[in-house]
């Protein structure tokens, strides 16, 4: 094709939004021309580059929009380090299924025991599985949601949040807020039920969550929203990060002596 053609075409390419199609034809038309390879054949792949990579693009602008503080994933979640954990059950979780049914998930247990590597691996798996995720910290959250009502954007985080197929809420119960910010989280907590799916972690048992919330009232309301259709996760047992430093502690003595 004489370099005009190849211009004109960029040129519509760039119009019509097909910037891999535009970055790959003329390679592939080589390769095509050297295997004899037909004109639809031709087409077929070069359509088949376009959509894998709009496929990847948004699957990274959705893990973009999730707000993971780092990433993690079951690859690197070691199950053995926590034998009571049912591994065949959370690994359903990362299949999506209780999203499609509203269903919510509270992973509980002592610091350390991989609640959060457990809940982002879970949004990690659900990005990938086309739902739109956003992840917090509680303490985050009730400061967003305290800074929309002040500047009177608060409908605007609520309906956004509303967008979201996965809400999770890590590390509730480390930090107890006011009156004003536990009522706000509620609200979001309420909003959900039946019709969203919300991950909470948290170190407190259910049975303390009141130092959270307040008063025994608003507790038992949104307990029993969040916990009716949930999957509960009991995570006990020795701090992960703990017991890798004692490890290497240990190994640490073992070279000094040895
Ligand atoms: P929690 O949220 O329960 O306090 P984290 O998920 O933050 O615990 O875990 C603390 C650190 O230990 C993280 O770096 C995490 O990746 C790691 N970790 C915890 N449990 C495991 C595990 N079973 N296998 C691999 N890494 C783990
Ligand atoms: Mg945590």
């Amino acid at each position: 094709m004489p370099d005009t053609s190849d211009m004109l075409l960029k040129t519509n390419l760039k119009r019509l939004r097909l910037p891999t199609i535009s970055a790959e034809f003329q390679a592939l038309a080589r390769e095509a021309a050297t295997a004899n390879e037909g004109y639809e054949r031709y087409l077929l792949r070069l359509t088949e580059l376009e959509v894998a990579a709009r496929q990847s693009n948004t699957l990274r602008a959705r893990i973009k929009q999730a707000g993971f503080p780092v990433h993690k994933d079951f690859d690197t979640y070691d199950f053995s380090a926590m034998p009571k954990l049912n591994k065949p059950k959370i690994l359903e979780l990362a299949r999506g299924e209780w999203i499609e049914k509203k269903f919510n998930c509270v992973l509980s247990g002592e610091p350390g025991t991989g609640k959060t590597h457990l809940a982002i691996a879970i949004g990690l798996a659900m990005c990938r599985e086309g739902k739109r995720v956003r992840f917090f910290t509680a303490a985050n959250l009730v400061t967003r949601l305290e800074e929309a009502q002040k500047q009177y954007q608060l409908d605007r985080l609520l309906t956004q949040l509303d967008k979201t197929d996965l809400l999770i809420v890590d590390e509730l119960g480390y930090l107890s807020f006011s009156r004003g910010g536990a009522e706000l989280l509620f609200q979001v907590f309420a909003d959900r039920y039946e019709r969203a799916s919300l991950l909470v972690t948290s170190n407190l048992p259910f049975s303390e969550w009141n130092q959270v919330f307040q008063g025994e009232r608003m507790t038992a309301a949104l307990l029993d929203r969040l916990t009716h259709r949930c999957h509960v996760f009991q995570m006990n047992g020795e701090s992960y990060r703990f017991r890798e430093s004692m490890a290497t502690g240990t190994k640490r003595a073992a070279k000094k002596k040895g």
